[in-house]
């Protein structure tokens, strides 16, 4: 698994600067091998690109540039694969033996809503690719219907956060920036917030008595919780 690589993926340098042609190409290459091309494959594809006509006057495309853009088309490839499918998929045998195929369908995901609340992802349906800002995808959200559905920008699409055992509070630091459930009487939605203060309590047969102040990101107010309502980045 690479999840380093993956996250530490600038998304700006992900999703522009190809011309519809290159990917389209691109996108005939993943179909066609249904899997990641390796390093040559790739390097190859990149020296065609920055030798084309249509790369004229743009900058010159890096291979892991163009690598990246597999991997994100893929991520979106498999996870809609893997709904549909099955998990069973990738366990056939007549892939093609090459280079490792990084295995992103055990991944889950979370995507914020125009609400700007985050909601855990069960497919993703389609994508498309908006030339003014990238790439969106389908997102139907877990415990959702249809009519629910929502194209969200590809950079408000992450890897799930986690919950936090009891004895894991000791992770959460001032500044982090959380997930935290906020409760209204008519709304419960999961919204990032920034820990602004702990009182770090002893911990009892209860589990973790901690008080976490935190400043939520989309109305600014504030509130103390308890750990349970907290999920962070998972780690890597
Ligand atoms: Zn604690």
């Amino acid at each position: 698994m690479d999840h380093l690589g993956l996250r530490s993926r600038g998304e700006k340098n992900v999703f522009s600067g190809f011309t519809t042609a290159e990917m389209e190409k691109m996108d005939r290459i993943l179909k066609q091998s249904e899997q990641l091309p390796n390093s040559e494959v790739i390097k190859k594809l990149t020296t065609g690109f920055n030798r084309s006509a249509g790369r004229a006057g743009k900058p010159l495309l890096k291979w892991l540039e163009v690598q990246n853009w597999f991997l994100d088309r893929q991520k979106c490839l498999m996870s809609r694969d893997t709904s549909l499918n099955g998990p069973n998929m990738n366990e056939t045998s007549d892939m093609p033996k090459g280079e490792k195929v990084i295995d992103l369908s055990k991944l889950e995901y979370e995507a914020k809503s125009s609400d700007g609340a985050w909601y855990d992802v069960e497919i993703f349906i389609t994508y498309r690719f908006n030339t003014s800002s990238g790439y969106e995808v389908l997102a139907r959200y877990d415990g959702f219907g249809p009519e629910e559905d929502e194209w969200v920008h590809i950079k408000n699409v992450r890897e799930r956060s986690v919950s936090l055992e009891h004895l894991e509070c000791s992770k959460v630091m001032v500044g982090d920036i959380v997930l935290c459930f906020q409760e209204k009487t008519d709304i419960a939605r999961h919204y990032d917030a920034q820990v602004i203060d702990i009182q770090r309590k002893l911990h009892d047969i209860r589990g973790c008595r901690c008080i976490f102040l935190i400043r939520y990101e989309h109305d600014n107010s504030e509130e103390c919780v308890r750990l349970r309502r907290l999920c962070c980045r998972p780690e890597y």
